[in-house]
Formats: structure tokens, sequence, C-alpha cells
């Protein structure tokens, strides 16, 4: 089909402006063949691809729109869930994030270590700053309490020999456990089921 004067000159413009030929294509309403013809005629390279939109808020106030302050002081995640572990995530330039190490990062200003979960009585699913912990956050304040209820483990070592590091765990309730014995059930629980 022979192109009119008009979308010839709206090419050869286009073309001097750095259009890509998807987007020649699709303002004419041509073939990105055709438009790739007249950019070889013209003798122009082919067009820097355009950046992808990347958002201007920061992590922060990304995560902030996707929180609803609630009852309690609690803040609840109206964002997306995981299909299949319904962690609380969102995507920010590209990377996913969950909801709960932000808060932790927001409040804390560095990165969580190891699980981050909510202390509070929403733990379920809770992601205020306030009430979510790393592992040795959580492992602190754990501690604190069952030392406070008498609850709290003298051993150095649990009964089977691991060390301090990892066995002086404690529950919601200021249980002490072992962490490693606890790993440990749980992938024989799996390999069995
Ligand atoms: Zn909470
Ligand atoms: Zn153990």
């Amino acid at each position: 089909m022979q192109l009119t004067d008009t979308t010839r000159a709206r090419i050869a413009e286009m073309l001097a402006e750095g259009a890509t030929n998807a987007a020649i294509a699709a303002e004419l309403g041509i073939g990105k063949d055709t438009a790739a013809r007249h950019r070889a005629r013209l003798g122009y390279g082919p067009a820097s691809q355009p950046r992808r939109d990347r958002s201007p808020l920061t992590l922060e106030q990304k995560w902030e729109q996707y929180t609803r302050t609630v009852e309690g002081g609690h803040v609840e995640w109206t964002g997306r869930r995981r299909a299949d572990t319904g962690t609380m995530v969102f995507t920010h330039h590209q990377r996913e994030h969950t909801a709960r190490s932000v808060a932790f990062l927001i409040r804390n200003g560095r990165p969580a270590r190891g699980q981050v979960t909510a202390e509070c009585d929403a733990a379920e699913w809770c992601v205020s700053p306030a009430h979510v912990e790393d592992t040795p956050s959580r492992t602190k304040l754990r501690e604190a309490l069952a030392i406070v209820q008498g609850t709290a483990s003298p051993l150095t070592e649990c009964t089977r020999g691991h060390d301090v590091a990892t066995h002086r765990r404690y529950d919601r309730q200021g249980r002490p456990y072992c962490a490693t014995c606890h790993a440990e059930a749980a992938l024989a629980r799996k390999a069995a089921a």
C-alpha cells in the first residue's frame, strides 16, 4: 500500500525524534516492518528502547500505599499475597519485597535477619513496623518475657547437644525450645508425609 506524503513526512519526523519502530507503527497505524524500511532508507540506526517506567515513590512510600492502620495500632496489608504461601508482598523497581521485612527496615533502619514475624496479638496479618521483629530481636524480646515469667532456660545446650546459638529460642508464651531440633523435626515430618 502506498503511504500518503503526510504519513511519510510524519515517519521522517518521528525517526528524527528518536522514536522506535513500534511507536511509529502505533501512532500511524502502519506495520513495524514498514517503519523499519523507512528507517533503513533514511539511514537511521535502531532507536534506544524506552526505559520502563520506574515508580517515583521510595520503597517506604510504596509500602505505605498498601497499608491501613486499624484499631489497636495494628496495620493491615491491602496489597497482594503470594498465591502459594500467602506471604504479604509487593514489588518496587522490579524487585519483590515482603511487607514485614520492609516494615522492619522502616523502624530499624537495617535489613531484617532471619524470619520477620508480628509479635502482637494480630500475628496472622499485622505489618505494623512497631509490632514486627526479626529473629535476633524476637529472641531477645521473648527471652525477656521468659525471664519475667521464670521460664527462661538455664541450659547452655539442648538435650541433643545443639549449642546456645540455636537452642535457646522461645515461643510466644515464653517457653524455651531448640531451633535446630525444631527445624529437624519439621524436616522429618515433611519427609514422612
Ligand atoms: Zn500489630
Ligand atoms: Zn537441639
